[in-house]
């Protein structure tokens, strides 16, 4: 389950003197105005950042002022104003921490790329060799025996629809005798091809 929700957070707040109220044409109590930004939190952590936005509030009379209500030279000093304040950079931790998470992966999903490529090159009896069932569902071989240039396998006689529940049918008694002969070199490129995509050591 994801937690997430949608935050305001303030980057820039002041009191304006030189603005006019267009709704009571009060200058003197001053019109508050705030920079801010809202983000998309995902599990507390501020992920992805909205546009920033300006309001206008009255003090005076407590309206909400439009940007496009004022003087030309208000808006675009008012403009310069929000370009000016950035948000801070912890606004944006969940991307620091994501970008962090793919480049502690990426070497970790590497290395076990590099120890399986090993195994189906050296392949040694007792391994299950995970493979995609032509057209659809997952099944293993079960290695019975290896020799110099060839691996005897036991297939599994069923399969699965899902990847992740292959492990509830994989188990030995469920592996046919009849056996199947493979040289190593077939082996590799069933590998290669991405038909052989896992091997399960015990
Ligand atoms: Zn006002």
């Amino acid at each position: 389950m994801i937690i997430w929700g949608i935050r305001k957070y303030s980057i820039y707040t002041d009191i304006d003197h030189g603005i006019q109220c267009p709704h009571c044409s009060d200058k003197e109590e001053g019109v508050e105005l705030e920079v801010s930004r809202k983000h998309l939190r995902i599990f507390w952590i501020p992920t992805l950042a909205f546009r920033k936005k300006l309001s206008l509030r009255c003090l005076n009379c407590g309206s909400k002022i439009k940007l496009k209500s004022l003087r030309d030279s208000e808006q675009v000093r008012l403009m310069n104003l929000k370009g000016k304040h950035r948000a801070p950079l912890w606004q944006f931790s969940g991307l620091f921490v994501l970008a962090i998470f793919i480049a502690i992966m990426i070497p970790v999903i590497q290395n076990s790329n590099a120890a399986d490529l090993e195994k189906i090159k050296n392949p040694e009896m007792g391994y299950y060799l995970r493979y995609r069932v032509p057209g659809g569902g997952y099944s293993s071989y079960y290695i019975e025996s290896v020799s110099k240039d060839t691996v005897l396998l036991r297939p599994l006689e069923l399969s699965s629809r899902k990847m992740t529940r292959l492990y509830q049918i994989e188990k030995l008694e469920n592996h046919s005798d009849s056996l199947i002969y493979w040289s190593k070199s077939d082996l590799l490129q069933e590998y290669t091809d991405g038909s052989i995509y896992g091997i399960r050591v015990d």
